[in-house]
Formats: structure tokens, C-alpha cells, sequence
């Protein structure tokens, strides 16, 4: 007897299949290189994409970002979408990563903040650009964890603290840049305050259903203030 199987169900089987025997075979650091390869070439330098900074390119074709993402999903590691990180928060798509680091301009000499450390992928790529790169996440144990993998993987020109980056990091300011990858309802005072002159912020603003991303350039008392791209950030938390 002759059994006919739906096509429809025969594919998802056949992916389920081979996403399980290759998460049981790692890739390795030969074919992770091959795919951000593939990734720059085909998600950030990509007509339409158009990141043009041959130093940021550079850097997402050197940081590891399998690295930065749970072990069960590191074949996804350099797709064209962001990733759950736990505890309810995700590692940004690689473009918007990308986008929002050419932003900045990053020059060798730069002291860079960045509010919402995550998994520390944003801070690893930063790392490979500035001086010095200081960055803030209010949940404790993602502070500690990405804290931990930065030490393992060698960036040792990055600072983390666990708080509540709303306030900035005074200590160290004036910072040449900020990065903020969570959404605040309205610009926080305290970090344009910890700009320096001429410095440029990168930021999400707005409820999750409608921000935008802004770049801020500080000119004395002045901010000018630019609208870039609709995007979609988890909520900046608060401090109790
Ligand atoms: N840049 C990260 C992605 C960040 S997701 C990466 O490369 O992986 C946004 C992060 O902002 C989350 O981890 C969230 O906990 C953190 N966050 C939210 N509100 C915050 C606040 N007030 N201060 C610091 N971090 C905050």
C-alpha cells in the first residue's frame, strides 16, 4: 500500500529533523566565520541595507554573536531577526545593531555608554571600534552573565554595571557617544546631560507598538534631533 504524505507535512518534519542532528553537531569557528561572512555581505552591506562604515563591517565580520546567544539557538545566530536572551529580553536583529553602531561614528579615541547591555553583543561590536566602552542593564543576573562572556572572550576595554541606566553613569561622563537599545517614553535628561559637546546619541523612543529610533548631535545647549527608522525595542524598565 502506497501511503501519501501532505508535502505540507513532510517539510516541517524534514527541517525539524535537521535542526535537531545539527544542533547535535556544533558548527565550527570555520563555519560561523562563513556565516557572518554571508550575513554582512547579504544583511548590512546589501543594497537597501547600505552600511557603508568599512570599521563596523569589519567588526560584525569579527565578533563571534553565536557566542552571545543561548547554546539552543546558535544556528540562528547570524540571521536576519533578533533572538530571545532570557528573562523576557532579546539580542537586537544584526542590521539594527549595525545601523544604530554607524550612527555613532565610532573613532579609536571614543568613551562610549551604552543603556541596556543584554546579552553584551552591542558592546562587544563597540569594543572592536572605541577606547573604552561602559554599559548599563538593570537586570542583575543579564548584567552578570554578559559580564562574564565579554571577560571569557577577551573585551577587556568594557565596563558593565547592573542599574538602572536611566540616570547615565555620572562617574565617567562626558561620554563621546550614547547607546541606548531599550525604549524610554521620552529622552532621559541625565544622558544628554552626560553628552559631550558635539557627542551623538542613538535612541528608541516610544511606546512597542510606535517608536522611532533617533540620533541626537549635542551643540552646546542646543540638541538637534533626527528621526531614522521605525523600530521595535523592549520598554526601558525603571528603577523601583
Ligand atoms: N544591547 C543588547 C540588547 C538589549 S535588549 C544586546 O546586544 O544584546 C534591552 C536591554 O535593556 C534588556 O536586557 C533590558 O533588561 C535592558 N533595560 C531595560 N531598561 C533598562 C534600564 N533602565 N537600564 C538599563 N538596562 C535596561
Amino acid at each position: 500500500m502506497i501511503v501519501l504524505v501532505h508535502r505540507a507535512l513532510i517539510v516541517p518534519l524534514l527541517v525539524s529533523l535537521c535542526l535537531s542532528a545539527c544542533d547535535s553537531q556544533p558548527a565550527t569557528d570555520a563555519e560561523f566565520f562563513a556565516k557572518r561572512k554571508t550575513m554582512v555581505e547579504e544583511q548590512l552591506a546589501a543594497p537597501g541595507r547600505d552600511i557603508e562604515n568599512r570599521r563596523v563591517l569589519d567588526a560584525m565580520a569579527t565578533v563571534p554573536r553565536h557566542e552571545f546567544v543561548p547554546k539552543a539557538l546558535r544556528n540562528l545566530a547570524y540571521s536576519d531577526e533578533p533572538l530571545p536572551i532570557g528573562y523576557g529580553q532579546t539580542i537586537s536583529q544584526p542590521f539594527i545593531v549595525a545601523f544604530m553602531t554607524e550612527q555613532l561614528d565610532p573613532k579609536p579615541a571614543d568613551r562610549v555608554l551604552e543603556i541596556g547591555t543584554g546579552s553584551g553583543y552591542q558592546a562587544a561590536v563597540l569594543s572592536r571600534l572605541v577606547a573604552k566602552v561602559y554599559t548599563i542593564e538593570i537586570i542583575e543576573p543579564l548584567a552578570r552573565r554578559a559580564e562574564a562572556d565579554l571577560k571569557r572572550l577577551g573585551y577587556n576595554n568594557v565596563e558593565v554595571l547592573a542599574g538602572d541606566g536611566y540616570q547615565g553613569w555620572p562617574d565617567h561622563a562626558p561620554f563621546d557617544s550614547i547607546i541606548v537599545t531599550c525604549a524610554p517614553d521620552q529622552i532621559p535628561q541625565p544622558l544628554v546631560a552626560q553628552l559631550r559637546d558635539g557627542g551623538r546619541m542613538i535612541i528608541p523612543v516610544g511606546p512597542p507598538d510606535n517608536q522611532q529610533l533617533y540620533l541626537l548631535q549635542k551643540h552646546g545647549t542646543k540638541v538637534e534631533q533626527q528621526a531614522t527608522l521605525p523600530v521595535r525595542f523592549v520598554p526601558m524598565k525603571r528603577a523601583q
